[in-house]
């Protein structure tokens, strides 16, 4: 029951994902505690880096440029933004910063030297440093990992066949190649997905099956809850039940059962008790912060609170693994190579929510309107 299978089939895991629930709860927990201390979970906060006006085109996300969202784009933080918002998380709790930006894929230059520099820091203040850039080559996740990287994340987000009802603009077999690169370093993997996005539950069976036959499987799944932004093609997405988000933490338990499974977007949908049998049925690992990249997440003192109820701890850093060591960008083994791999741009495309962009348009030629209006004003009076 214990152990560690990379050939789990999709009937299989239909089958755990379909049971009576107390059963599954039992067989999850029971698991759980094979693997895991039940009274420790792992607080990891998630920075947004940088921001919006994202080239690609997931149906999920109000960062792609082309979907009018109100989110306001920024450019990449300073070293020193981040630094001073690691310590706040630390002091709050948390044993990992995850640093988002919303990239296709990373781009050799100074960008990324200053992502690099960003993980050397994070690593110096004895926090484990994952990063969520989009996709990367070999020599670019090697640079990551000498910079002192744990954790690259890079979620599957669906199984394969439904991957392009969500995603145009890159194919399932790009994200299977970035967690190859990842792999050929020490860094460990963060892959996940979201339920919730129109999806058949063999469509997550399929996700599990192909991130628990992974060989070593992710030492991190995130379980998403879609959060429907305006603005988006999933806007009109219904939420979905409490009742899915345990019955697929305890499969993924199940199926993975040393991986820290994490609650990550859709936590402020959950009640206190729905999160406290996410945590029974398996789920070792939160996000803390008021915002997950740009949706909105329970206040950190609440997590606390629900903690002190539970009787549970924060999970204390490099727990899983020991922490890396840093390399100085001076005296670094590898260099830009400058690379512009092949990344495919699948033929297929997925609804786009014209009304919005119509609407977006009409708001943004009215507000000129009224600019141009009151500068004409301005002058006149002059
Ligand atoms: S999920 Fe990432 S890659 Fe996809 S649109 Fe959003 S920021 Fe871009």
């Amino acid at each position: 029951m214990s152990e560690v299978r990379h050939n789990w089939t999709k009937e299989e895991i239909l089958n755990i994902y379909n049971k009576p629930l107390m059963e599954l709860l039992y067989d999850a927990a029971t698991i759980h505690r094979l693997h895991h201390d039940p009274n420790t979970v792992q607080v990891s906060t998630l920075l947004s880096i940088k921001t919006g006006g994202c080239s690609e085109d997931c149906g999920y996300c109000p960062q792609a440029a082309r979907y009018h969202t109100s989110v306001e784009g920024n450019d990449l933080m300073s070293v020193q933004q981040v630094k001073a918002q690691a310590l706040r998380a630390k002091s709050t709790g948390s044993s990992r910063v995850c640093m988002g930006a919303a990239w296709r894929n990373v781009k050799d230059g100074p960008e990324f030297d200053q992502v690099l520099e960003m993980v050397r820091t994070i690593n110096k203040l004895d926090m484990e440093v994952c990063c969520t850039l989009g996709m990367v080559t070999e020599n670019q996740a090697k640079r990551l990992a000498e910079a002192g990287l744990y954790a690259y994340n890079h979620n599957l987000d669906s199984s394969e066949e439904y991957y392009k009802e969500v995603i145009s603009t890159r194919g399932f077999e790009d994200r299977l190649e970035t967690i190859d690169n990842v792999r050929k370093t020490n860094v460990t993997v963060c892959s996940g997905g979201i339920i919730g996005m129109g999806e058949k539950l063999e469509d997550r069976a399929g996700m599990l099956v192909a991130l628990s036959t992974l060989n070593p499987q992710p030492e991190s799944v995130p379980i998403n809850a879609l959060v429907a932004v305006e603005g988006t093609p999933l806007e009109d997405e219904e939420p979905v039940s409490i009742w899915e988000m345990i019955r697929m933490v305890a499969t993924t338990r199940i199926v993975m059962p040393e991986t820290q499974v994490r609650l990550s977007a859709g936590r402020t949908q959950m009640s206190q008790e729905g999160q406290a049998m996410c945590f029974f049925a398996g789920a070792n690992s939160i996000f803390a912060g008021d915002k997950l990249l740009t949706t909105p997440n329970p206040d950190v003192n609440e997590d606390m609170k629900l903690f002190g109820l539970l009787g549970v701890n924060p999970q204390k850093p490099f727990t899983k693994k020991v922490q890396p060591q840093t390399v100085e960008a001076a005296d670094s083994k590898y260099e830009a190579l400058g690379e512009k791999p092949k990344w495919t741009r699948p033929e297929h495309s997925i609804e786009r929510n014209e009304q919005k962009k119509q609407e977006a348009k009409d708001i943004r030629k009215q507000e000129k309107q009224i600019k141009d209006l009151v500068s004409e004003t301005e002058s006149v009076k002059k």
